[in-house]
C-alpha cells in the first residue's frame, strides 16, 4: 500500500492501493461497458451482471409459462416484503419494517402525509414544514403540494440555518440525507434528536445515503424514511423505491393511497378499506415485479459485501476515493475556475463530489464524456461525480482527473458540440 498523500499520488500508487484492495472483486459483479469510466452511479447505477438472466427468468418462465400462478408459485406478491427485508438490512430498519413500491415521490407523498396527520393530531396548532432550500426538487414539490392541500407553510432554509427553525416548533422536518447538489452528509441522529426535543417528526430522504454509506434508522430514532431503488441500490432506470415507517408509527393513521394491495386481506375483496397491519399498509396498487427483480440483483450487489467489511467497508473506500478526487483535481486542474462545492471535511461528505464553474459546467461534463468519464451536470453551474465503491477503482479516479485536465488544458470544452443541452443533463 502506498503512502504517498493524494496530492502526489502516481498512476502507480493508484494501481497499488487497488491490488490491495479487499472489496476489489466486488466489481466483478457488473457488467461495465469496456473503456467507460462510470461516476454517475449516484443517478443511475451500473446493470449487474444477474440482472439480465433473472429478469429474463421473470418474463419467460414466470410470466411466459406460469402466468397467474406465479403471483403465489414464483413468490411474486410477497416480493415488496422480501427485497424491503434486504433494503432494510442496508438502512438499520428490521425485518417487516421496510417495503418496495412505487416512485420515491409518491412514497414521499404517503409518508409526508401520515406525518402530517400524526403531528396535527398531537398538536393541530402546528403548520410548517421545514426543509433544505436545496433539498431535490421532487421532494419540495410534493411538500409544496401537501402544503397547498392543508393550508400550511414550507419554510425551506440553508443546511446551517435548519436547527434555528425547530425553535418554532414545525410539525416536520423533512431532509435528503445526503445533498444531491452539494454532496453535504447531514447528522441524522443530532438533528432527528433535536427535533424531536422540539416535538416535530422527522422524515428522511435516503436517495444518495442507502446503498452509498452505513445508515442508521433505529440508531437515529427517525420517524418516516423513503429512498430510491436506482441508484446506489442498482435497480436499474425507474426502479421501485422503497419506504419506512417506525413501527411506533406505521399503524396510527391510513397513508392517504389506501389501494387494495396495502388493505389486510386484498383477495377477500370487501368494499370497505382495512389496512395491513404495519408498513404493508404503505403498499397501493400491484407491485412492478419485473422491476422488482431486477431490483432485487440490484440489492444483492451490496448484501455480497457484508463479508468483506459491508457498508463500513465501502464507506471507507467511498471516502479515499471521493478525497483522493478532490484531491487530484486541486492538484492537477488548478487555475481553470473550478470551485469545490462538497465539504472537505469527510465526516460532512456523501459518496459524491462536485464543483461549480459557472460558464462551463454543461460543456465540460460533456467533453468528460465524449472521452468516456461519465458524470454528470445540474444546473445552473455543478459538475457533479459520484463514487461508487462497489465497482469504482483508485485508477479510474486517477485517469477521471487525468481527463478532466486535458479537457481544461486544451480548452475543448469551448466547443460548438459540448454546448447543445439534451433533455436529460
Ligand atoms: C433521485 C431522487 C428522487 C427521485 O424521485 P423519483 O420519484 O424516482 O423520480 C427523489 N428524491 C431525491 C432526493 C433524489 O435524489
Amino acid at each position: 500500500m502506498t503512502t504517498a498523500h493524494p496530492l502526489r499520488w502516481t498512476r502507480a500508487d493508484a494501481e497499488a492501493r487497488d491490488a490491495s484492495d479487499p472489496l476489489a472483486p466486488l466489481r466483478d459483479q457488473f457488467a461495465l461497458p469496456d473503456g467507460t469510466i462510470y461516476l454517475d452511479g449516484n443517478s443511475l447505477g451500473v446493470l449487474p451482471r444477474a440482472t439480465a438472466a433473472r429478469v429474463q427468468q421473470v418474463v419467460t418462465e414466470e410470466w411466459g409459462r406460469g402466468l397467474i400462478t406465479s403471483w403465489n408459485r414464483a413468490g411474486w406478491i410477497e416480493l415488496p416484503g422480501r427485497v424491503g427485508d434486504k433494503i432494510a438490512r442496508l438502512v438499520g430498519a428490521r425485518p417487516g419494517e421496510l417495503v418496495v413500491a412505487d416512485s420515491t415521490s409518491v412514497n414521499l407523498f404517503k409518508v409526508l402525509s401520515a406525518a402530517l396527520a400524526i403531528a396535527r393530531a398531537d398538536a393541530p396548532q402546528r403548520r410548517v414544514i421545514v426543509s433544505e432550500r436545496s433539498n431535490f426538487p421532487t421532494d419540495l414539490y410534493i411538500a409544496e403540494s401537501l402544503a397547498r392541500a392543508h393550508d400550511l407553510r414550507l419554510v425551506l432554509a440553508e443546511a446551517e440555518d435548519l436547527p434555528a427553525l425547530l425553535a418554532d416548533r414545525p410539525a416536520l422536518l423533512m431532509l435528503t440525507q445526503v445533498n444531491y447538489r452539494s454532496g453535504r452528509l447531514h447528522d441524522m441522529a443530532a438533528l432527528t434528536q433535536a427535533a424531536h426535543a422540539a416535538g416535530t417528526l422527522t422524515v428522511w430522504d435516503l436517495a444518495h445515503s442507502a446503498g452509498a454509506l452505513p445508515v442508521d434508522l433505529h440508531g437515529a430514532q427517525a420517524d418516516f424514511a423513503v429512498g430510491c431503488g436506482y441508484k446506489y441500490l442498482n435497480g436499474g432506470p425507474g426502479a421501485p423505491a422503497f419506504v419506512w415507517a417506525h413501527p411506533r408509527h406505521a399503524e396510527r393513521f391510513w397513508q392517504p393511497l389506501a389501494g387494495w394491495m396495502g388493505h389486510a386481506a386484498p383477495f377477500e375483496f370487501t368494499p370497505d378499506y382495512r389496512p395491513a397491519p404495519g408498513i404493508g399498509r404503505y403498499l397501493c396498487g400491484t407491485p412492478s415485479v419485473i422491476g422488482a427483480a431486477a431490483l432485487e440483483c440490484g440489492v444483492d450487489t451490496l448484501l455480497a459485501a457484508e463479508r468483506l467489511g459491508g457498508l463500513a467497508a465501502l464507506r471507507a473506500k467511498s471516502l479515499a476515493l471521493s478525497e483522493a478526487f478532490i484531491a487530484g483535481v486541486e492538484a492537477r486542474c488548478a487555475g481553470h475556475g473550478l470551485q469545490l462545492v462538497t465539504p472537505r471535511d469527510a465526516a460532512l461528505r456523501g459518496s459524491q463530489v462536485s464543483f461549480a464553474h459557472a460558464e462551463g459546467g454543461y460543456a465540460m461534463v460533456q467533453a468528460l464524456i465524449a472521452r468516456g468519464v461519465v458524470g454528470d451536470f445540474r444546473a445552473p453551474d455543478l459538475l457533479r461525480f459520484g463514487f461508487t465503491p462497489l465497482y469504482t477503482r483508485h485508477v479510474d479516479v486517477w485517469d477521471a482527473v487525468e481527463q478532466l485536465r486535458q479537457v481544461l488544458e486544451t480548452g475543448e470544452w469551448r466547443e460548438a458540440r459540448f454546448q447543445q443541452r439534451a433533455a436529460v443533463t
